[in-house]
């Protein structure tokens, strides 16, 4: 199927023959081979795949959280690959948001001060960003909580927090590890819509790694791994409306299942 982002848009994240092996003693893991993959400006790309199939240390290596054994990433045209302590931590303050299962914020800031913290953390004042915070705010709808420490919101409202967060710098690209892997079915829907907006309304270019089919079909496109190689791929097409999408997913689940 093509890509309806192939060819449009420039790539922002290139991931090139990545690969992860471990050593355990004499025990050589290999988490991740032969990865291959572009995601263009703006678009949306799920992760799937079973229980250690290399989701993790694909998301850690595309943000720059530990290095490949092999290949390299792209990021907005900046190799991240081998680059030195002090040019990734930036890399990552400023081109990458990262929305945690776990929701990462911290107990002793408000949710207002916790959507500002990697602006402060990059020594901005956070004054002149204020207009672009109270739209964040506005965004996950929670102007009216602004105030509130993480402990007074619900777990949907702290996730939404954590994306606001995310988005605060403007980054090349949101990375999030299940986002919805700790909410109910409502505040799991309510995140994805949020994150799908932030692809349409702000040209976001997010990805996302999921257990969830239903959270998958928000995406652009679904790749599927599978003993650390991509073994499958969906691109979905603009009016394919939900359940069409979820057999999709739930088909592409079984095919790759039943082929082990
Ligand atoms: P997933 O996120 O899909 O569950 P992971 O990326 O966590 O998978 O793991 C992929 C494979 O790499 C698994 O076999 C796992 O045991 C192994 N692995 C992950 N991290 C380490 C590590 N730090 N040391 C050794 N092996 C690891």
């Amino acid at each position: 199927m093509e890509n309806r982002f192939k060819n449009q848009v420039p790539n922002v994240l290139e991931a090139r023959n990545l690969g992860k092996k471990y050593q355990m003693g004499e025990l050589i893991v290999e988490a991740l081979s032969g990865i291959d993959f572009e995601v263009a400006s703006g678009e949306f790309v799920a992760i799937m795949g079973p229980s250690g199939s290399g989701k993790s240390t694909l998301l850690h290596l595309l943000g720059g959280l530990d290095q490949p054994t092999e290949g390299e990433v792209t990021l907005a045209g900046q190799r991240l690959t081998h680059l030195g302590d002090k040019q990734i931590t930036l890399a990552r303050r400023r081109k990458i948001g990262f929305v945690f299962q776990f929701f990462n914020l911290l107990p002793t800031m408000t949710a207002e001060e916790n959507i500002a913290l990697p602006l402060v953390i990059d020594g901005k004042d956070k004054r002149r960003y204020q207009p672009r915070i109270d739209a964040l705010l506005a965004l996950v709808g929670l102007t009216d909580r602004r105030r509130h420490k993480p402990d007074q919101l619900s777990a949907g409202e702290q996730q939404r927090v954590a994306l606001a967060r995310a988005l605060v710098t403007e980054p090349a690209v949101i990375l999030a590890d299940e986002p919805t892997g700790n909410l109910d079915t409502k505040n799991s829907a309510a995140i994805m819509e949020l994150l799908r907006r932030s692809c349409n309304e702000l040209n976001q270019t997010m990805i996302v790694v999921t257990h969830d089919a239903l959270a998958a079909t928000y995406a652009d496109r679904v790749i599927f791994l599978k003993d650390g190689e991509i073994r499958n791929q969906i691109d979905f097409q603009k009016p394919q409306l939900m359940p069409e999408r979820l057999s999709m997913v739930i088909k592409a689940i079984e095919i790759k299942e039943a082929s082990d």
